[in-house]
């Protein structure tokens, strides 16, 4: 129950795997809830059609949930300010748009795709950022009607101020002053009558009367846009806050190459959600030494959105390890210790079917660690030695296992059988017979060329631990390239 009007929500795109950095927000959010007593709401922000699946959107569920966050309101618990999902709320969005363009704050533009690309062309080639140029913008109401009436398609774009600056506070930033002309005339309603992300992303911030909207820096640009549809609208403003990103520890951007981003990957590695959730908290308090381990309540105790940041917050692996073997060791009873290896161990039925698949290869049950054990490892220990064995050249081995890489970014479904169809497709394209495409791959992901049936397995094991099992071998087979072994 809230004891104030505080409405903080986290607004998820299910377009990709569930990502550490959405949890970081996520938890910014929860403990600003909690600590002032207001709500804490989740909202699935699918209106990209095209990136967005209802696959990814479980996925983000299952991740926030492992997480412990608990939301008040959302498409799983409800509410009254639904449907949490915008794509069940895209009528709501049409009139918004119809007032914008009536009160003369917007327009149809009836631009093609073809000439967009051209201006944006002529653009790069002047060495000028791409910019809608604003050649709808003066069409006469009759020409409007009439291209409307002739069943032109359109999209509506915003009006932008043409001069001065947008001038704002941001919680974290301090104040910001954006000029007008860096500012695109976004589109707001597509061809397809869906809204934007910042339509939709407005709109649902004052329906859902959210007060503080923190989310990452990557959206400060685009504070001006979202001010100036809530003056359009004549509605009050929530409070902005930027979090830095989080940084690997050479400082540049989190991403999957350099560090595994995927919440699901640190689940099936055996990083308690307690322990991530305390690394990631700790970006966000003030703490003395020694006062490092520290659970939700604590969290929710010493957080302080006044003193964070701008410097970005290092995903420091080794002080995650740190944290998580000190939950393990001092935080669980050992029952609770039990009870989690026997939860860690089944996540996705990883235990039972790795130990169905088993049956089929096994001669005595003491053979099952060394059959199956790779399921649930970290690391399976790959050095050049573990390669050395198969017919083919380590040149066709790294070839083999970075096409499989680049692959497994592409599908949408990750399953046995999407899995194998991959495999073959690949094996086509590049005139390999699948039993050359398969061996690295079996080495890559169990550290042995005895193991469980392939495809099975690199559906238990899950994309993102695939994607690290393969850069690691990757990684150990490039020492091996031209050095003839
Ligand atoms: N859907 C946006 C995202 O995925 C939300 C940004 C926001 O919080 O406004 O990052």
């Amino acid at each position: 129950m809230s004891t104030s009007n505080v409405r903080v929500r986290i607004a998820p795109s299910p377009t990709g795997e569930p990502h550490v950095g959405t949890v970081y927000i996520a938890l910014f959010n929860y403990l600003f809830a909690k600590k002032t007593g207001g709500e804490f709401i989740l909202r699935i922000e699918d209106t990209d059609a095209t990136r967005s699946t209802r696959e990814y959107e479980e996925k983000v569920l299952e991740a926030l949930k492992w997480t412990g966050l608990k939301w008040s309101e959302g498409p799983d618990v409800g509410g009254p300010y639904g449907p949490y999902r915008q794509s069940e709320r895209k009528d709501m969005y049409q009139p918004y748009a119809q007032e914008l363009l009536d009160k003369g704050h917007a327009f149809r533009c009836f631009c093609t795709p073809d000439r967009l690309e051209q201006m944006r062309e002529a653009q790069r080639a002047a060495g000028k950022p791409p910019k809608y140029d604003g050649l709808c913008l003066h069409l006469k109401a009759e020409e409007v009607t009439a291209k409307l009436a002739a069943g032109e398609t359109s999209v509506v774009r915003m009006k932008i101020p043409t001069e001065g600056s947008c001038d704002f506070t941001d919680g974290v930033y301090g104040e910001v002053s954006i000029p007008w002309d860096s500012v695109d005339m976004q589109v707001l309603m597509k061809a397809d009558g869906m809204p934007t992300y910042h339509m939709a992303n407005v709109i649902d911030d004052h329906l859902m009367k959210i007060t503080h909207v923190a989310r990452g820096e990557e959206w400060l640009a685009s504070v001006p846009k979202h001010i100036l549809l809530y003056r359009y609208f004549g509605w009050d403003q929530p409070v902005f806050m930027h979090l830095s990103l989080m940084r690997n520890a050479d400082k540049s951007k989190l991403s999957k190459r350099k560090n595994p981003t995927s919440i699901s990957y640190y689940s099936a590695l055996g990083y308690l959600p307690e322990a991530l959730m305390n690394f990631l908290g700790l970006f966000f308090v003030q703490i003395g030494e020694g006062e490092e381990l520290l659970n939700m309540d604590e969290l929710a105790d010493k957080f302080d959105p006044d003193a964070l940041s701008k410097a970005g917050a290092i995903f420091d692996v080794q002080k995650l390890d740190w944290l998580n073997g000190r939950w393990l060791r001092e935080k669980l009873s050992q029952e609770e210790f039990l009870a989690r290896i026997f939860e860690w161990s089944s996540e996705n039925g990883r235990l039972t079917e790795g130990l169905k698949l088993a049956q089929s290869r096994i001669s005595r049950l003491s053979e099952l660690p060394q059959l199956a054990g790779f399921l649930l490892s970290g690391d399976v220990g790959l050095t050049p030695a573990s390669f050395a064995g198969l017919k083919s050249k380590p040149e066709e081995i790294h070839e083999i296992l970075t096409t499989v890489a680049a692959d497994l970014e592409k599908m949408p479904d990750w399953n046995i059988e999407s899995i194998e169809a991959e495999l073959r497709d690949l094996a086509e394209r590049t005139g390999k017979k699948l039993r050359v495409v398969t061996p690295p791959l079996f080495v890559a992901m169990s550290g042995t060329s005895r193991s469980l049936p392939l495809f099975d397995s690199m559906a238990l094991l899950g994309r993102s631990v695939v994607r690290q099992r393969l850069k690691v071998a990757i990684a150990v087979v490039v020492t091996m390239v031209g050095s003839g072994s």
